[in-house]
């Protein structure tokens, strides 16, 4: 086995240390003025083509969604879903996608959003979760909040209970997670911060 697949293997609880943190950091490549000018796009493709990277995030995430016993990961689009899927697969529960409108073949509940400038829209399948399910959302970065916090009024709207919101990277000083906590229990974790 190489020394990279033994990196792979080791299980490390969040928060990481500082060091392992500026590793992962060292592997996110910074694109300015990305989808727009003034944005600071944080591309996570470096980080997930580096395999021990992406292990030590997949691993992190997984350990911190294990220990609130959720029923069902429920992944965002588009990013949300190459991370979701991988965590759920490792906790041994279901996936559930959270998609853009109109993609979703099924019934659908949506919600409407207010963006920075204008509105979005996510849909989830009516039936994709009940009451009793104990959901984590899962993305790709955690920014002003607004889209995490849609996404757990859609699955609240369904009658279950949104237990916790994993991200890879969070952006501090936007405060999205004071956004989306709004009071509640749910537990908020993310693998790297800015
Ligand atoms: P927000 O709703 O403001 O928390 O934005 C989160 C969503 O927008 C996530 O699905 C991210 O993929 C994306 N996003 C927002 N800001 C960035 C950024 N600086 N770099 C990469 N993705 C971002």
């Amino acid at each position: 086995m190489t020394a990279n697949a033994e990196k792979t293997k080791l299980m490390e609880k969040l928060p990481l240390t500082q060091e392992r943190q500026d590793w992962l950091k060292s592997t996110i490549r910074d694109i300015n003025d990305f989808p727009k000018p003034g944005i600071v796009f944080k591309d996570l493709t470096t980080l997930m083509k580096d395999a021990a990277a992406f292990s030590c995030v997949l691993n992190s995430l997984a350990v911190t969604c294990e220990a609130l016993k959720p029923t069902v990961v429920a992944g965002i689009e588009a990013r949300g879903f190459i991370l979701a899927p991988a965590v759920a697969h490792h906790l041994g529960v279901g996936f559930v996608p959270v998609r853009k409108p109109g993609k979703l073949p099924w019934q659908t509940e949506k919600i409407s959003y207010a963006l920075e400038y204008g509105e979005d829209t996510l849909e989830i399948h009516s039936d994709a979760v009940t009451k009793g399910d104990r959901v984590v959302i899962i993305d790709d970065l955690l920014a002003t909040g607004g889209t995490a916090l849609a996404t757990k009024h859609l699955i609240e709207k369904l009658g279950a209970t949104v237990v916790g919101a994993g991200f890879v990277v969070e952006l501090g000083f936007l405060a999205g997670r004071d956004k989306v906590l709004q009071g509640s229990p749910l537990e908020i974790f993310s693998v790297i911060q800015f």
